[in-house]
């Protein structure tokens, strides 16, 4: 059973009190937007880059992965139109002196115009809008001087156009083809929150499809498909997906078509990622600013032609966010008989509140957990190496604190789809319980063939 109720409070609590994430510098006060993902958060965001890397590059033959670095030459911010066009119109108050996009004063009044809005906060008069770039400034080299200024990326994808020839040449691969890079964006955002759905400090998973122009509309449908597909896959529920196309004056600035794939957080449907075709704005900009040619030729028609871009354009912490709240399930009265708690000062019993964590088994951060039923030496020996004979194969935790019921819960909590119990018996017939986090089913199995059950259940 689901509860929405304040669903948000209860995933930023989990999430910092099992060691999904924390907030940066937190023993200063924190610094806005930027989280630290703890020992669970870094398991879980490695495996959605996992599962990303290998469905849009392992499993493929078309598509070729680089890793660029976030510092790149200043001209390339100026040729991609970042320095000119990232920007957030924002008005200010001119009495309370708090600051507002644009976009989102005209959203809440359902207006085109600022003129006759009023401050939200304080009803004082607000100022025309201005522009405010996004892209994170600093310097390169000892001296602080406007000759040497250089941008944290906004976005990884000219990492990639910038390298096209460089992957084409040493690949040999043919359009259609793609490139794609998983790596850390900055953006000075002016609303963000929820948690980690706006960050300045971000990840991104960006694929570029190359393409003949008049391919552009065929590709860019089979990449929405195919991306939409993939959080479904991974366990978002379909009706909390759906497909949004950006309106003409919505389209950013080297966008021809965009269409976000939007998931239905607890605060609305947001954006979980873009698909756009960017035409051949970014190559045309780069040779012009480079003196670079950027032209492919096809070598069975002699064909020569700027390739259009079909991008893909998801972030990790976002995806990441979503998995852990649609998986986040609360279940009144617990999952099994006898697990009703006395009242405190009364013969009445209480519900138990149980909370499952039923990410999809590849993203949880721990794949099994080993519990011995006693703290007595003759089992723990025997857990830890069973523990020992698990670990490489899959992300595993010892633990022996607590009721064994306390355990298979805590477990629940943070998605572990296997316990594993070791406990007398283990000793004479050398099997161990496994119980299933969703169906709670236990199963006797040998530990001779734990490691082949395990890695027969992690494919189902
Ligand atoms: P939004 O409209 O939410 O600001 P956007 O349209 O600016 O997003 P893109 O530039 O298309 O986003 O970036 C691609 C993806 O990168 C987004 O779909 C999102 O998943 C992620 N992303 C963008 N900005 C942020 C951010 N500030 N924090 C976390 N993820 C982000």
């Amino acid at each position: 059973m689901k509860n929405n109720n304040n669903l948000m409070e209860k995933i930023t609590s989990l999430a910092k009190r099992k060691g999904f994430l924390f907030q940066s510098s937190e023993i200063y006060g924190g610094i806005n937007a930027c989280y630290d993902y703890g020992p669970l958060g870094v398991e879980l965001k490695n495996n959605v880059k996992k599962a990303w890397w290998d469905f849009m590059v392992r499993d493929r033959s078309d598509i070729e992965g680089i890793d660029a670095s976030i510092l790149m030459h200043p001209k390339v911010w100026e040729a991609s139109g970042h320095l000119e066009n990232f920007t957030d119109p924002l008005v200010d108050c001119k009495k309370c002196k708090k600051r507002f996009k644009e976009e989102d004063l005209l959203e809440k009044a359902g207006s085109k115009a600022v003129g006759g809005i009023k401050c939200p906060e304080c009803g004082g008069e607000l100022t025309e809008a201005r522009n405010f770039n996004l892209m994170f400034k600093t310097h390169m080299g000892p001296v602080e001087s406007k000759g040497n200024e250089i941008y944290l990326r906004p976005e990884t994808a000219q990492g990639v156009y910038v390298n096209f020839k460089n992957v084409l040449d040493s690949t040999g691969q043919k359009v259609p083809f793609g490139i794609a890079q998983v790596g850390k964006a900055f953006r000075n955002e002016i609303t963000p929150g929820n948690l980690t759905f706006r960050l300045r400090e971000f990840e991104q998973m960006e694929m570029q499809y190359f393409v003949k122009p008049k391919e552009a509309t065929k590709f860019f449908d089979y990449w929405l498909k195919e991306r939409k597909n993939w959080y479904l896959e991974y366990g978002l529920t379909r009706g909390k997906v759906k497909v949004q196309e950006h309106q003409e004056g919505e389209l950013a600035h080297y966008a021809k078509k965009a269409v976000d794939i939007q998931y239905e957080f607890p605060f609305g449907f947001k954006e979980l990622e873009g698909i756009h075709s960017r035409t051949d704005y970014d190559f045309i900009q780069h040779e012009k600013a480079s003196g670079k040619d950027l032209n492919y030729i096809d070598q069975v028609t002699n064909e020569k032609f700027i390739p259009w871009i079909v991008e893909t354009s998801g972030g990790i912490d976002r995806a990441a966010l979503a998995f852990l709240i649609d998986a986040y399930t609360e279940v009144k009265g617990g999952r099994e008989k006898g697990k009703r708690q006395k009242a405190k000062g009364g013969g009445q019993t209480v519900h138990e509140k149980e909370v499952v964590l039923k990410l999809d088994k590849r993203l949880a951060p721990i794949k099994v957990a080993i519990l011995p039923l006693s703290r007595k030496e003759e089992l723990t020996k025997e857990a830890k190496k069973i523990f020992d004979l698990i670990k490489k194969d899959f992300k595993s935790k010892y633990d022996e604190t607590g009721s064994i019921g306390k355990r298979y819960r805590r477990q629940d909590e943070i998605g572990t789809p296997y316990c594993v119990t070791v406990d007398f018996e283990t000793l004479e017939d050398k099997a161990v319980t496994v119980r299933d986090r969703d169906t709670m089913e236990q199963e006797r199995v040998k530990i001779e063939g734990l490691l082949s059950y395990l890695t027969d259940k992690f494919k189902e």
